[in-house]
């Protein structure tokens, strides 16, 4: 976002605001010392994991890792843009936003795009039911949609040519610069203007609130690319919605079904299960996982059987067991996905899926043990080896539980592996302690960079909050690109961009050009009890950690540890 506030109109505005006040409206807090106290808004807890800092004026949630200060708490829970939660916190201040600097031009913009997209999506079913676009209309009929179901989400077809749609967008008053940056136009390389979606059945996107924020357009052939969907917008960020969730949000249910495709939500909710989300041509996101764990405690994963699916699907579990959520992977072998379940078997079958449906730790065991030949001793011994690691992080009963049922299936005792358990479970709680930081004992389930590297990249930018002065001397030094997660590199290149600039990198001044799991960090490391020595020699020596990780690693494989790498970690960390 282009638009940059002035420092000092935003120090005023944070002195004018009492967080815990402001949150206080949203969260019934219990103060508990220095701090405050109280459900997470953001995700569905039963106990309370969500804290207010008056002193750093942020706040950070334990149960689903979301922070950041009185903006980004009112951008969240109220959907705004940053430049709109500014707005509402000055208005509730009393405070005027400074004009020269203000201007409303991009809410203004907002509502237009958000108009253009109702009309796109009126004008693309009507069409459909048309006679010319008769062929959009069979299309769905043909894939067992009823009437209702097609009126129910708005479904449409867009006509085959290049001027059908632009001309009646453009009788409606929208030009071909606001077609273009609503992506409902794209430019060819001559630089002329094109409709978007051309002969595709039409699907539009819509958030809770109701609006048409996109539209996903697919073939009805086997024309590539299959899928179309709008790009990222002024009022669309992929991997920020859930298709259907606006549907899905009233369900009875107190559970999501989230699949791969639109075709096998709607497909759901014509049989009746009105709680089928997607996500949207992403890998699962972090935001998406926020919204689920917003809306229920249960989800169930539903996604194809390919091999494409199944890695879709392990990168889900690796954020959703993160969370408090009950997470079911569901699995069948006689359809390839839940439309073709209905369609073959009837909404029972579905039913009868979901109620067997195992649990993460289940299909974990049963996904490791695919490959292997348990009759043998070589295949027991690999599968326990494997096993073991998924059984650490668990509570005493469920260790027992599935401590039983390997012993069951393998033929080595029980006691056996509680010991192995036992011992993997000591690693991370030694290596949990020595990290000096609460979170890093989940992530270490899945590390997701090299934690040594981690932990100096940590160091750095806890240091430069507490010390910004240290960043003068250290940038011929250090650089962006030294950084090996994504997320401090971003930050740490806002700082130094900030402080070449001269200007201040606390908090409150950079949240706008920072991700809320940027943001979220930081709150963490700036609250958390991180022990950082604050000299500039820790720093040095953190650089120098990193510079060697760099070389020895090759970090792009250190996102995807194999299991056995994983093991050795450990190893390597207790010897
Ligand atoms: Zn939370």
């Amino acid at each position: 976002m282009a638009v940059r506030l002035s420092d000092q109109f935003l120090e005023q505005l944070r002195d004018r605001i009492d967080i815990e006040d402001l949150i206080g409206e949203y969260v019934d807090l219990k103060r508990a010392g220095r701090l405050s106290k109280g459900l997470c808004p953001f995700h569905n807890e039963k106990t309370p994991s969500f804290v207010v800092y008056e002193d750093t004026r942020s706040f950070y949630c334990f149960g689903c890792g979301k922070g950041g200060d009185a903006i980004t708490f009112i951008r969240d829970i109220e959907n705004l843009e940053y430049i709109e939660a500014v707005k509402f916190l000055a208005d509730r201040a009393g405070l005027n936003m400074p004009n020269e600097e203000y201007d409303d031009t991009i809410i203004r913009k907002k509502k237009r795009m958000l108009e253009m997209n109702k009309e796109a999506a009126r004008f693309f079913h009507e069409y459909m039911k048309s006679q010319k676009g008769s062929a959009g209309l069979n299309y769905w009929l043909g894939r067992g949609l009823t009437p209702k179901t097609i009126t129910h989400f708005g479904l449409g077809y867009a006509p085959d040519d290049w001027d059908t749609f632009m001309g009646h967008m453009r009788s409606k008053g929208y030009s071909n610069q606001e077609l273009f940056e609503a992506d409902l136009a794209r430019k060819s390389q001559k630089g002329s203007l094109y409709p978007t979606f051309r002969n595709r059945v039409m699907t539009p996107i819509i958030d809770l609130r109701g609006n048409v924020v996109a539209f996903g357009g697919r073939v009805m052939d086997d024309t590539k690319p299959k899928y179309i969907n709008t790009r990222d917008t002024l009022i669309y960020k992929k991997g920020q919605n859930l298709f259907a969730l606006n549907f899905a949000k009233s369900s009875k249910e107190d559970s999501l079904i989230l699949c791969e495709g639109y075709m096998d939500v709607i497909a759901l909710h014509q049989a009746g299960f009105t709680n089928a989300v997607a996500g949207l041509g992403t890998a699962l996101t972090d935001e998406q996982v926020r919204l689920i764990s917003h809306y229920c405690s249960k989800v169930y994963l539903s996604y194809d059987s390919d091999e494409a699916g199944r890695d879709a699907l392990q990168k889900a579990l690796g954020k959703l067991t993160r969370t408090p959520l009950a997470v079911h992977p569901l699995t069948y072998t006689d359809a390839k996905d839940p439309d073709e379940v209905i369609k073959k078997f009837g909404p029972e079958r579905w039913k009868s899926i979901l109620s067997g449906a195992m649990n993460d730790i289940e299909y974990k065991l049963v996904s490791i043990r695919d490959g292997l030949d348990i009759s043998t001793d070589d295949g027991r011994a690999k599968y326990l080896t494997k096993a073991v690691p998924v059984l650490a992080p668990l509570s005493a009963i469920e260790k027992d539980i599935y401590a039983s049922r390997l012993a069951e299936e393998t033929g080595v005792s029980k006691d056996a592996i509680m010991v192995q358990v036992k011992d993997a479970e000591r690693r991370i709680a030694r290596r949990a302690s020595r990290s000096d930081f609460s979170g890093l004992a989940r992530d270490l389930v899945k590390p997701t960079v090299h934690l040594k590297a981690y932990r100096a990249e940590e160091t750095i930018i806890a240091t430069l909050m507490k010390s910004p002065d240290f960043l003068k001397k250290i940038e011929t030094e250090l650089t962006p690109d030294d950084f090996i997660s994504e997320g401090y590199r971003h930050i740490y290149a806002v700082f130094a961009e900030r402080t070449g600039s001269g200007q201040s990198i606390e908090l409150d001044f950079i949240s706008s050009e920072l991700s809320g799991e940027e943001i979220s960090n930081l709150v963490k490391l700036k609250n958390g009890d991180l022990l950082v020595s604050n000299t500039l020699d820790e720093v040095r020596d953190c650089i120098k950690i990193l510079k060697e990780e760099k070389k020895k690693q090759n970090l792009n494989n250190v996102a995807s540890l194999s299991d056995e790498e994983y093991l050795k970690l450990f190893k390597r960390g207790d010897s």
